[in-house]
């Protein structure tokens, strides 16, 4: 078990900065997930943190002890890639006692450590399989058991569940999680994908343009995002341009909108954008006065069973509530309403 340090970690492939001064502390026994869109520098961070690549500043602790300069064999880490590369010409348990062989294992020591492992990533009774006679949910368990064969101190994987669908790919998340959390294991996932990171994580580690954007735990982040970037990408959120009118107060399309705390860079009177979840927006009916209210006319309604999408034209600006079917609003397109912006749920960002 380990806790990893990055201090300014930074990468350039020639004029490219894939990774720019990462600092970062990932504490023992916790599953973060490196988060991003395509191209921010996820892979290329956990490719330094695996020693498949040089950083080209910065230094990489482990347990306090520098290991910027140790080579990726004797690191003591587990990797999973998307890919998999499992060995196709070898059996399940062949697969899996593979680096216990390299390190000199003795045959029946493999054997036992090999159905202990196959055990753990419920796949008892399997070993003798053939890896095209495994379904894409078992190969993936296999891999993770073979990763994990020489008990490293991290356990590190590049979108392992991307290949799988949906439905699979949800329930080896949860999988996934409660076999990091039995274990113990230093976990870092990279994906592009918020839910996933959401449902599995300790921490989220938000990359966007090469750095680290926001690191907290999945509610943190969800709730309180740092800037319009992790805002938009982290769910879906309402970013309205708003002129900020006091400490708690900004103007959206013409009416004044009480706020939580408006931080000390965003000027009076300067621009700024107010962000609020869909789910915190409530519809109501026209006229309905009151705080933090603002008149609309409804667009589009959207009924998908399990949620109600109402969007409604605010003096130019399109101001979308998601509610629960019990909650739905009375409305159809062309309605007059009030979309009310609770004021404890909105954030003030920088534009
Ligand atoms: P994806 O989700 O698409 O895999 P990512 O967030 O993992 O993206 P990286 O693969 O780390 O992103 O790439 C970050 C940037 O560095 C990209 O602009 C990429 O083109 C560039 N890059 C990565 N590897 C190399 C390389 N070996 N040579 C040159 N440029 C590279």
């Amino acid at each position: 078990m380990a806790e990893l340090q990055l201090n300014h970690i930074g990468k350039r492939f020639g004029a490219v900065t894939a990774v720019e001064n990462v600092d970062l502390i990932i504490p023992d026994g916790k599953l973060v997930c490196l988060l991003g869109p395509s191209g921010c520098g996820k892979t290329t961070l956990i490719r330094i943190i695996a020693g498949l690549e040089e950083p080209s500043t910065g230094h990489l602790l482990i347990d306090g002890e520098d290991v910027t300069a140790l080579p990726a064999h004797r690191r003591n880490i587990g990797m999973v890639f998307q890919s998999l590369a499992l060995f196709p010409h070898l059996t399940v348990a062949e697969n899996i006692a593979y680096g216990l062989r390299i390190q000199g294992a003795a045959r029946p020591a493999r054997k036992a450590r090999v159905d202990e492992l196959l055990e753990l990533v419920q796949l008892p009774g399997l070993g003798d399989r053939h890896i095209a006679q495994l379904s894409g949910g078992q190969r993936q368990r296999v891999a993770i058991a073979r990763a994990l064969g020489l008990e490293p101190r991290l356990f590190l994987l590049d979108e392992p569940l991307s290949a799988l669908d949906a439905k699979l790919r949800e329930a080896m998340q949860v999988e996934l999680r409660l076999l990091q959390q039995r274990l113990g294991i230093t976990t870092i996932i990279v994906t592009h994908d918020q839910r996933e990171a959401m449902t599995m994580s300790d921490l989220v580690v938000v990359m966007g343009d090469a750095k680290v954007q926001q690191v907290g735990t999945p509610l943190e982040i969800y709730r309180n995002p740092v800037n319009t970037f992790v805002a938009d990408f982290i769910g879906s959120s309402n970013l309205l341009p708003v002129a900020v009118a006091g400490p708690t107060r900004v103007v959206l399309a013409g009416q004044e909108l009480t706020t939580p705390a408006i931080g000390a860079d965003l000027a009076d009177g300067g621009p700024a954008t107010l962000s609020i979840r869909p789910e915190d927006v409530h519809v109501l009916p026209s006229g309905a006065e009151g705080e933090n209210r603002v008149a609309g006319k409804v667009t589009f309604v959207r009924d998908v069973g399990a949620s109600v999408e109402t969007h409604a034209d605010c003096g130019g600006f399109t101001v979308i509530s998601v509610a629960a079917p019990k909650d739905r609003p009375d409305v159809t397109r062309g309605d007059d309403v009030m979309m009310e912006l609770p004021s404890a749920s909105c954030v003030v960002l920088r534009r």
